[in-house]
C-alpha cells in the first residue's frame, strides 16, 4: 500500500494513507538508501510503500519501500558532523518572504536562497510582504526588486499578511503543490501561514510550547494539509533552507540569466571574473545583467564554505 510521510520523529513515521488516514509506521531492520548517506533513511515528503504490522496490537505499519525522490533538502547532522540529515523531500515550491525594511532583506540573501533552490531543483517564488507599510521610498525599492527578479524569470507576488491582501494569488500558486516558506525572522512567516489557514497556527504553536517546556531537544519537519488543496512543510527550529555544496564551476549555472549566456564566453570553464571575452561581463557592461546579481555571484564564488553557510542561516 502507498502513502506519504507527513511527520518523522526518528523511530516513528506518520504516513498518510491513500484513504486519507494517518498511520504510525516503523521501518524494519536496516533500511538501505540509494545515493545519499544520511542519518535518517526516511524524511517528510517521502512517497513510501507500507504493510500493516501484524505483530502489533495497535494498528501500525511497517515501511517497506521508499520511492525515488524528486528532490530533498539537507542539513548537517547535529551529532555526526560529517553526516547529512534530510529535512524534507519532494518539495515543489519555495516561497521566499522578503521585506524591504523591518527587517531589511538584502539582495545577497535573496540570491543565496535562489541559488540554493536552483541547486535543489525547487521552484522559487518571491513574496514581498508588508506592502501596507510602504512609503514612497520603500515602494520604489520594492518595485525595483520586483523588476529585477521578474526580468530574470522569477515569479513575484505582493502581499500583506496582516491585512490579508494578495492571499488569493498566493493560494493559487500553492494549490496542488508542496510548499515551504523561508525568510528572515520577523518577515511575517507565522502571520502569513496563520492568515492562509487559521487552524494551522494552533498546531505550530503546540509544537513550540512543548519545545519551551524542554520536552524535545530537536524539532522535526512536518507536513500539513491546507483546506484549499495545498500542502506545506513546516520546519520549526530549522533556520534557513538547507545547505548545498557546490563547485565553483557550478555556481553560474544557478543564475538563470548567466546560464543563457555562458556558451558565448570564450572559455568554456569561464568563471566570469577576469577572463577575456566573457559574455557575462559584457552583458554586465551593457546593463543586461543586474549589478546586484553579479555581486551576489562573486560573493558566493569567493566566499568559503563556512561563510556561505552562515549567510544562508543568517536570521
Ligand atoms: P516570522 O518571524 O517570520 O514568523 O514573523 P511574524 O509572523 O512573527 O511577524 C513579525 C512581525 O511582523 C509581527 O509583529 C507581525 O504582526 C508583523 N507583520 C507580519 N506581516 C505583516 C504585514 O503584512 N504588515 C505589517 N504591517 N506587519 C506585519
Ligand atoms: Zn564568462
Amino acid at each position: 500500500m502507498n502513502g506519504i510521510v507527513y511527520k518523522s520523529t526518528g523511530s516513528w513515521y506518520t504516513v498518510k494513507t491513500e484513504s486519507g488516514e494517518f498511520l504510525e509506521c516503523r521501518i524494519k531492520g536496516k533500511f538501505r538508501m540509494k545515493g545519499i548517506k544520511s542519518t535518517n533513511p526516511i524524511a517528510v515528503g517521502d512517497y513510501v510503500e507500507y504493510d500493516l504490522d501484524e505483530t502489533s496490537d495497535a494498528v501500525t505499519g511497517v515501511i517497506t519501500t521508499i520511492h525515488d525522490r524528486k528532490n530533498y533538502i539537507v542539513r548537517k547532522s547535529v551529532n555526526l558532523s560529517k553526516q547529512l540529515h534530510i529535512i524534507a523531500s519532494n518539495i515543489d515550491r519555495l516561497f521566499i518572504l522578503v521585506t524591504i525594511n523591518n527587517p531589511i532583506t538584502t539582495t545577497s540573501f535573496i540570491d543565496r536562497l535562489l541559488v540554493t533552490a536552483e541547486a535543489y531543483g525547487i521552484e522559487a517564488i518571491i513574496v514581498f510582504n508588508k506592502v501596507d507599510t510602504f512609503n514612497e521610498e520603500t515602494l520604489d525599492e520594492q518595485l525595483f526588486l520586483q523588476h529585477v527578479y521578474t526580468e530574470i524569470g522569477y515569479q513575484c507576488i505582493r502581499v500583506s499578511a496582516s491585512e490579508g491582501k494578495g492571499l488569493d494569488k498566493l493560494k493559487d500558486l500553492m494549490r496542488d503543490k508542496v510548499s515551504m516558506f523561508t525568510g528572515h525572522s520577523g518577515v511575517g512567516k507565522s502571520t502569513l501561514v496563520n492568515a492562509l489557514e487559521p487552524s494551522l497556527n494552533l498546531k505550530t504553536k503546540q509544537i513550540s510550547d512543548q519545545h519551551q517546556q524542554g520536552q524535545h531537544t530537536t524539532t522535526f519537519a512536518e507536513m500539513f494539509d491546507l483546506s484549499f488543496g495545498a500542502r506545506i512543510i513546516d520546519t520549526p527550529g530549522i533556520r534557513g533552507f538547507g545547505i548545498v555544496e557546490m563547485e565553483k564551476q557550478e555556481i553560474g549555472g544557478y543564475f538563470p540569466e548567466f546560464f543563457a549566456l555562458r556558451d558565448k564566453c570564450k572559455f568554456n570553464n569561464c568563471l566570469h571574473k577576469e577572463e577575456p571575452h566573457c559574455a557575462i561581463k559584457e552583458a554586465l557592461d551593457n546593463d543586461e545583467i543586474f549589478w546586484s546579481r553579479y555581486k551576489s555571484y562573486t560573493q558566493i564564488l569567493e566566499g568559503d564554505e563556512e561563510h556561505y553557510r552562515s549567510d544562508i542561516y543568517a536570521d
